[in-house]
């Protein structure tokens, strides 16, 4: 495949965005699930990303923040990821709100909503992978999605699960033809978000 023009790899990358979007509302709808009200919020759970398509596309997201806001952010950034090391450092996992959520602590939006990443998206509901070598790695979606997945199948009915594989399979695709041939040869993306903003977009 040809290398993309970052404008190119960033209209697919939301393409992607949207498909994953359609299928978390079929699976939520179909249990009731909603954000309103919870009482636990999964921004504040440890996730690393792994794509440097989705760290530019974050970055282009940051590009069109106010320079005030986005400071904001880069500040918020830095002490997550001093707090992170901290956790670690106890040999705890840290347990650090996101920087891009914007709101009260706890129960803030996210201020990046378009251009969050795909774990980000695809957390609260059940959802699957077939991996190359057939094996099958269930995640059960966010404590509530939980709780509403247990009552559904004591009323005998199964919980839809989203297949991430084939919006997997398009990513890791985009990912060769947005950073070309190098990609083999540049380091794996292990990133917090908020790593992602402390060391600026990603440079290949
Ligand atoms: S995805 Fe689940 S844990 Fe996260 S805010 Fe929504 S209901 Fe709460
Ligand atoms: S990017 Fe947005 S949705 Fe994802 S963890 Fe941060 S605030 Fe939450």
């Amino acid at each position: 495949m040809n290398k993309l023009t970052p404008k190119a790899a960033f209209r697919k990358l939301a393409a992607i965005y949207t498909r994953m979007s359609d299928q978390y509302v079929k699976a939520a709808d179909a249990m009731n699930l909603s954000c309103e009200g919870c009482t636990s919020n999964c921004c504040l759970t440890f996730f690393q990303h792994h794509t440097y398509i989705e760290w530019a596309y974050l970055w282009h997201g940051l590009n069109q923040l106010d320079e005030s806001v986005r400071q904001t952010i880069v500040e918020r950034a830095g002490d997550y990821v001093e707090q992170a090391r901290l956790a670690f450092a106890k040999g705890e996992r840290p347990h650090v709100m996101c920087p891009l959520n914007l709101g009260d602590e706890g129960q803030g939006r996210c201020g990046l909503y378009e251009h969050r990443l795909m774990i980000c998206r695809m957390h609260g509901v059940p959802n699957f992978l077939t991996r190359p070598d057939g094996r099958k790695v269930e995640f059960p979606g966010c404590w509530k999605c939980q709780e509403l997945s247990a009552a559904m199948r004591e009323a005998g009915r199964e919980p839809v699960a989203v297949d991430r594989t084939p919006l997997y399979a398009d990513l890791a695709k985009l990912e060769m033809a947005f950073v070309g041939r190098k990609l083999r040869n540049l380091p794996r993306v292990d990133h917090t978000i908020a790593e992602m903003i402390v060391l600026g977009p990603p440079k290949f």
